[in-house]
C-alpha cells in the first residue's frame, strides 16, 4: 500500500503488520478496515483507516483510499487563540505541510507580530516589541528567548537570499510559535484564574476563622 509518511515526507510502500475489520451487521457496506503499517524507510508506525469502495458494473467492493489516522497529520492549535493570530498560524502550518519552509517561517514571524499587536504593543520594530512584552510581564525570560530566536529565523527567511531552511528548522519555529501562544492564552491565563480562585478561598477561610 502506498502512503505518505509524515516523517520521511515522501510516498512509501508500507508493510502491513496487522489488520482489523470493524464489521457492521447487517450493514456490511459500512465496514471499516484498520491496518497497522510500518514505514520501510524510517520504521515508524502508521495506522491506516479504509472504507469500502464500490466500483461500477457490479464488481466486488474493495478497500478505498488509505486515510492516515496516526501519526496525527496536524499541529495542535489551541481553540482559545484569538482569530487574528489563528489566521497567520494556520497559513504557516499550511506552508509547512506543502514544503514551503521559508514561507512557513515568515508566516510564523508574522504571527508573532500579530501577537504583539493583540497585546497592545506596537514599538518601531519587532525586537523592541518583544522586549516590551517581557518588560510588561506578558512573557517570561524563557519565552522571550524563544520569541527572539523566532524573530531572527524570520529575518533570515525574509532577507537571506542564500538561506535554505531545513525541514527541522521550520518545524521548530512553528512549534515555538504554537508554544508561545499556548503559554500565553492557555497556561498563563489558567494560572492567573487559579491564583484568583486560591486567593478567594484563602480570604474566605480567614474571614470564617475571625468571625
Ligand atoms: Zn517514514
Amino acid at each position: 500500500m502506498l502512503v505518505e509518511c509524515e516523517s520521511c515526507l515522501a510516498k512509501v510502500q508500507v508493510a502491513v503488520i496487522g489488520s482489523y475489520i470493524r464489521q457492521f451487521e447487517p450493514d456490511w457496506m459500512y465496514n471499516v478496515q484498520f491496518s497497522l503499517c510500518k514505514c520501510p524507510v524510517c520504521l515508524n508506525p502508521i495506522l491506516i483507516e479504509q472504507e469500502l469502495d464500490f466500483p461500477p458494473f457490479e464488481q466486488d467492493p474493495e478497500w478505498g483510499n488509505p486515510k492516515i489516522i496516526y501519526p496525527h497529520n496536524s499541529f495542535h492549535i489551541n481553540p482559545v487563540i484569538p482569530q487574528s493570530l489563528n489566521r497567520s498560524l494556520l497559513e504557516s502550518i499550511k506552508c509547512f505541510k506543502a514544503g514551503a519552509l521559508t514561507a512557513s517561517i515568515i508566516m510564523s514571524r508574522k504571527t508573532l507580530e500579530a501577537f504583539c499587536i493583540e497585546k497592545g504593543i506596537k514599538e518601531n520594530n519587532l525586537a523592541l516589541s518583544i522586549k516590551k512584552l517581557k518588560e510588561e510581564g506578558i512573557i517570561n525570560d524563557q519565552i522571550y528567548e524563544w520569541a527572539n530566536g523566532l524573530r531572527l529565523a524570520g529575518n533570515k527567511a525574509a532577507h537571506g537570499f542564500d538561506t535554505d531552511f531545513e525541514h527541522l528548522d521550520a518545524k521548530d519555529v512553528l512549534d515555538f510559535t504554537i508554544a508561545i501562544l499556548d503559554f500565553t492564552y492557555s497556561f498563563k491565563d489558567k494560572f492567573e484564574k487559579f491564583k484568583i480562585r486560591v486567593n478567594q478561598t484563602d480570604e474566605l477561610m480567614s474571614t470564617t476563622r475571625t468571625e
